[in-house]
């Protein structure tokens, strides 16, 4: 459920016209609803309530780490999921505790690890047998213990698009399930590191929980021949991956279904479990907010070109992924056609043939569930300017990121002495 509806024939956010945002802030743009953000938080962690009293919660910041967004999250009490020592400079920024923070990603750098021990992060997970190895030494040489996990590719398919699966042997995540024990016995000795579970994370937009069900009885199997080999293990990090409705029509596992699936799962495990959401958090809290440029007579449907484009919406391009467009103001009338943005490739096709709200040149439209994976994504692309984004809270909004000008890009290269006139 999200809080984009329309009041007296035009699209709110909360209580807020989207025609009036527009208007201050120009388009495209981002906007957000914090109510949404907030529900869905407090949905998620009630459905967890079902998997025991030792539950954390630990946002993937990747999928919209905008710090204001943080800090609603952080005021929920969700924790942070980060991939690079920006996004945990993001999350510290916005007021999540150190302790509070996951650090995830295939590729750390040594300068990062270091970084990420100076700030007291409260779990590191290893995604390979070396970066435990050199984590270890880190900690060492601070007089300090790194808390951390293996994440385990369990080798199941997660039944969702090939680029957001992370979970068969041959991508690049975690290391291979029956290589865990080996691996647990060679870092479990070492000086500096504190190897008290295991994490997983199969993939993201899942319809289906049945993949992460079979996961999570591979991790089940493998926390009790940790155990029984003399290992002390504590935490167990079940990842992210639960999938949001796209289209109107989309039907798929609640929190709910996902609470009870995972006390099943973990029935008598006795360890901390931490979560790691990113899409089911934000997907439906955003829209893409945008004006017809033009509808431009094509061969078979027209194209209506918008002022949002790849650059601004990656998805439909990286993925072919399906986000609903809907009229701010709709007359009730339809059309068939393509939708498309400014940008040079073809690939900037947001929707094919596809019926839509009737527009016309000059008309606001929003590209819905765009909260995860949208703003996030965008670049500058065709010097088009950093797409902006603003916060909606019941009848107030505030621009929380600017829009960054192509003048401000260019201010920020340089011409070399020796090509100066
Ligand atoms: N955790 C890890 C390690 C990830 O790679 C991702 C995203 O792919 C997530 C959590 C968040 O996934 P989702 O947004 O599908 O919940």
């Amino acid at each position: 459920m999200d809080h984009f509806h329309e009041q007296g024939g035009i699209l709110h956010a909360e209580n807020v016209p989207l025609t009036a945002i527009a208007e201050e802030v120009g388009t495209p743009v981002y906007v957000y609803s914090a109510a949404t953000f907030r529900r869905h938080a407090r949905v998620f962690r009630e459905a967890l309530a079902a998997a025991g009293p030792r539950v954390h919660i630990a946002y993937a910041i990747k999928a919209n780490p905008n710090i204001a967004v943080l800090r609603l999250l952080a005021d929920e009490g969700y924790g942070a999921d980060v991939v690079s020592a920006g996004e945990m400079a993001r999350a510290l920024a916005a007021g999540i505790p150190a302790a509070h923070i996951v650090f995830s990603g295939v590729g750390k750098t040594r300068d990062e690890l270091g970084r990420a021990l100076d700030a007291g992060i409260g779990q590191f997970n290893l995604e390979l047998e070396e970066e435990g190895v050199v984590l270890a030494a880190l900690a060492a040489e601070r007089g300090i213990v790194a808390p951390a996990v293996l994440r385990v590719n369990p080798d199941v398919d997660a039944g969702t698009h090939a680029k957001i699966s992370t979970g068969r042997k041959e991508n690049k995540f975690g290391v291979p399930i029956d290589q865990a024990p080996g691996m647990f016995d060679r870092l479990a000795g070492l000086e500096g590191l504190d190897l008290r579970g295991v994490a997983i994370h199969i993939g993201s937009q899942l319809a289906d929980l049945a993949p992460l069900e079979a996961a999570y009885a591979r991790v089940g199997e493998l926390v009790g021949e940790l155990r029984g080999a003399g290992h002390a293990i504590t935490h167990v990090d079940l990842g992210g991956g639960l999938g949001v409705p796209y289209r109107p029509d989309d039907v798929l596992p609640s929190p709910a279904d996902y609470g009870a699936m995972v006390a099943r799962a973990t029935a008598g495990w006795d360890v901390t479990l931490m979560f790691e959401p990113g899409r089911v958090i934000a997907g439906n809290a955003g829209v893409l907010l945008t004006s017809v440029i033009w509808v431009k007579p094509g061969v078979t449907h027209p194209y209506v070109i918008v002022d949002a484009a790849m650059n601004d919406l990656a998805r439909p391009a990286l993925y072919d992924a399906f986000h609903d467009f809907v009229a701010v103001k709709p007359s009730g009338a339809r059309m068939t056609a393509n939708i498309a943005g400014p940008v040079c490739e073809s690939g900037d096709t947001f929707a094919m043939g596809r019926t839509i709200d009737a527009v016309a040149s000059g008309d606001l439209a929003v590209f819905r569930t765009a909260g995860a994976y949208g703003a996030t994504m965008a670049s500058t692309y065709n010097s088009r300017a950093l797409v902006p984004e603003v916060l909606v809270d019941g009848d107030r909004f505030a621009v929380v990121a600017d829009r960054v000008s192509a003048e401000t890009l260019i201010a920020a290269e340089r011409v070399p002495e020796w090509l100066k006139r």
